[in-house]
Formats: C-alpha cells, sequence, structure tokens
C-alpha cells in the first residue's frame, strides 16, 4: 500500500474525529500538502452530515481498564524449584505485566480502529443510497411572476412519495393591509388544495414549507394568489405566480 493509499484509508476515520495518536499526527500533518485527501474528507464530512449522523469521540472501551487491571494482577508462573531463583523476581513479574498491559492497549486499539473503520464504510454507502434516494423522488417546478407581479419568481421542490414540498419566492411585494399570499396544489381534481399562507420579507423573498396535501402526489399545477391574511378555501384573489408541473 502506498503512503498516500494509507493517507485515504483514514480519511472516513478522519471524517469521524476517530483518529487517534500517531495516525492523527500524521493526518494533521499531511492535510494541507494533498489536495486529494481534502477532498475526499470534505466529501465524507459531507455524508456524514447528511445523514444526520452523530458520532460521538471514539472512546476506549468500557472493559479495557478492568482487563489491564486483571493483566497486571494476574498470577505468574513461578520457576521450577530445581532451577535457581532468579536474582530480582519481581522485575520478570513487572515486565511480563507491562508486556501484557502494551498488549492488550495495542490489541484493543488495533481492533477498535478496524471496527471504526467498517462503521465509517457503511456509514458512508449509507449516505450515498440516501442521497440517491432524494435526487431521485424530489420534483422542480419553477413558478412564473404574472400580471400584478411581473418581477415574481419562484420554485417548489416537492417530493410525490412524502408530499413534502417547499417553496422558495423572490421579487415579492409586502402584500396590502390584511391580506397575505396563499398556496395552492392544483391536482387532478381541478379543485385547487389550500397549501399554506405566508408574508415574504422585507427583502421580498420567502421560504415555505407547504403543509402536506393530498395533490402533492400528482401535482399539475401549483399556484400563488393574494388572499384575505387568514387564508382561504379556495383561490378569491389575483394570481400573482404559477407554474405548471412538466
Ligand atoms: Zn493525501
Amino acid at each position: 500500500m502506498s503512503a498516500e493509499d494509507r493517507y485515504l484509508e483514514l480519511v472516513p476515520l478522519a471524517a469521524l474525529d476517530a483518529l487517534d495518536g500517531d495516525d492523527a499526527v500524521e493526518f494533521r500533518r499531511h492535510l494541507p500538502t494533498c489536495q486529494a485527501c481534502r477532498a475526499e474528507l470534505e466529501a465524507f464530512e459531507r455524508a456524514s452530515a447528511r445523514i444526520g449522523v452523530d458520532v460521538a469521540r471514539v472512546a476506549p472501551p468500557p472493559d479495557l481498564r478492568q482487563r489491564m487491571l486483571a493483566a497486571v494482577g494476574a498470577p505468574v508462573a513461578q520457576p521450577p524449584a530445581a532451577r535457581r531463583p532468579p536474582a530480582f523476581p519481581w522485575l520478570g513479574t513487572l515486565a511480563a505485566a507491562a508486556a501484557l498491559v502494551l498488549g492488550v492497549g495495542l490489541l484493543a486499539t488495533r481492533h477498535q480502529l478496524q471496527r471504526e473503520r467498517a462503521r465509517a464504510q457503511t456509514l458512508a454507502a449509507e449516505a450515498e443510497r440516501a442521497q440517491r434516494e432524494v435526487v431521485d423522488l424530489q420534483q422542480l417546478t419553477r413558478l412564473a411572476g404574472l400580471q400584478p407581479a411581473p418581477g415574481a419568481r419562484a420554485r417548489v421542490i416537492w417530493n410525490p412519495a412524502t408530499r413534502e414540498a417547499v417553496l422558495i419566492a423572490s421579487g415579492l411585494q409586502a402584500p396590502p393591509p390584511g391580506k397575505a399570499y396563499e398556496v395552492w396544489v392544483i391536482g387532478e381534481a381541478k379543485q385547487p388544495a389550500p397549501a399554506g399562507v405566508f408574508e415574504p420579507a422585507a427583502d421580498g423573498t420567502a421560504l415555505v414549507h407547504l403543509p402536506r396535501v393530498e395533490e402533492t402526489a400528482r401535482p399539475r399545477t401549483f399556484a400563488v394568489t393574494l388572499e384575505p391574511a387568514a387564508g382561504s378555501a379556495a383561490p378569491t384573489g389575483e394570481m400573482v405566480l404559477a407554474g405548471a408541473v412538466s
């Protein structure tokens, strides 16, 4: 394995903040010098953020301390009586204990590293699959400003499977007193379904999470009208934005 391959293999662990010891030191030193590893690290960090993974810092296994203590306290075999006892028997015992402690520690670290590595790979695969599903399911419809608001623009990003939808608009004027903008989803029934009332921000933009309405499963048109501030059950005011689903 080349040195670069080894660094790339450490990237998923670095993204999970799970590197320690020499690996962490070497990786930190290498990162500013290597575009490939930085790009890979960014991708992994995005991947874990995307699926909301909150990976705690890797802690040593909880039983490690017990195992180390047990190793130190373990009875050490006595030399056969026929042989001359060593001058410093405690030295041999301590050395054996130290070797055991070191050995257990190294094994634990190595095992942990392998486990975290496997976990990071699983997470990355899951994130990729989730991302693919989101891309497959989300649709985008553009809405154009009509005569009352020719400068207005909007997009609706919607998911027919979950009926979730978000409207992002710009170029909207503040509605007259007592009025608000209302969103409509028009499906096959032709009867527009009310999908939320909103007021744009001072800069004319709006980001509205629309309530889930059944029409979002198979919408034909998204529209925005000016309505009484409490909202209407069916559109009564001027249509400000509209977009047909292609
Ligand atoms: Zn690198």
